[in-house]
């Protein structure tokens, strides 16, 4: 089963992404994953893409892309992946193709958990944060007893810059307008699957198993 998983972000990827690879038994391949292991295992590519890291500099698609081949090619992707974080443009989504053909293989699906925009920037504003303690809080999802109030220790609570409104929309536009060209592309191919975020983690996790098929 090798699968692309794409969302945005604040659409509960990372919990379905860890059921998938424990019912199917396939490995999670995250871009950051695969850089530190590269780095950490200092092959010749991942030297390359750290002295870009190091100056802060966005890494050159044929570093990434080598080191998507060099993960992929190890056997324990021979009979499936979750890939995780890439491709994340056309141009990637094409080498992938490459990637996979000169290996002999072929991504079976591109799940694509999709959540309404709006939903979405609901859910990344709401988190606030205990001051004195630290304790995570949603207004919606997980709210304090008393608004603005730790309900742990009685501190008081805030929101953090990057959960603010206006970073978030940011985000959430960056994000659309990478990934539209992405899903369009895999959608010609015919292998894009939408699957409904909108609803429980359980749901959500049972379309993907509708799609995926057996291994309950
Ligand atoms: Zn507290």
């Amino acid at each position: 089963m090798k699968i692309v998983f794409m969302g945005p972000p604040g659409a509960g990827k990372g919990t379905q992404a860890e059921k998938i690879i424990e019912n199917y038994q396939i490995p999670h391949i995250s871009t950051g994953d695969m850089f530190r292991k590269a780095i950490k295992d200092q092959t010749e590519l991942g030297m390359e893409a750290k002295r870009y890291m190091d100056q802060g500099a966005l890494v050159p698609d044929h570093v990434t892309i080598g080191i998507v081949k060099d993960r992929l090619s190890e056997s324990d992707c021979k009979s499936g992946f979750l890939l995780d974080g890439f491709p994340r443009t056309v141009d990637q989504a094409k080498a992938l193709d490459e990637i996979l053909t000169s290996l002999d293989s072929k991504i079976d699906y591109v799940i694509n958990i999709d959540v309404d925009l709006d939903i979405l920037k609901e859910r990344l504003t709401g988190r606030r944060i205990c001051r004195s303690c630290g304790a995570t809080y949603h207004m919606i999802f997980n709210p304090p007893a008393v608004a603005g109030t730790c309900d742990k220790c009685g501190g008081e609570l805030y929101q953090r810059k990057d959960d603010n409104e206006e970073t978030v929309g940011n985000r959430l536009d960056v994000y659309v307008s990478q990934t539209k060209p992405l899903l369009d592309y895999y959608s010609l191919a015919g292998n894009l699957v939408n699957i409904n975020g909108q609803q429980s983690i359980d749901l959500v996790f049972a379309e993907i198993q509708d799609v995926l098929g057996g291994n309950k």
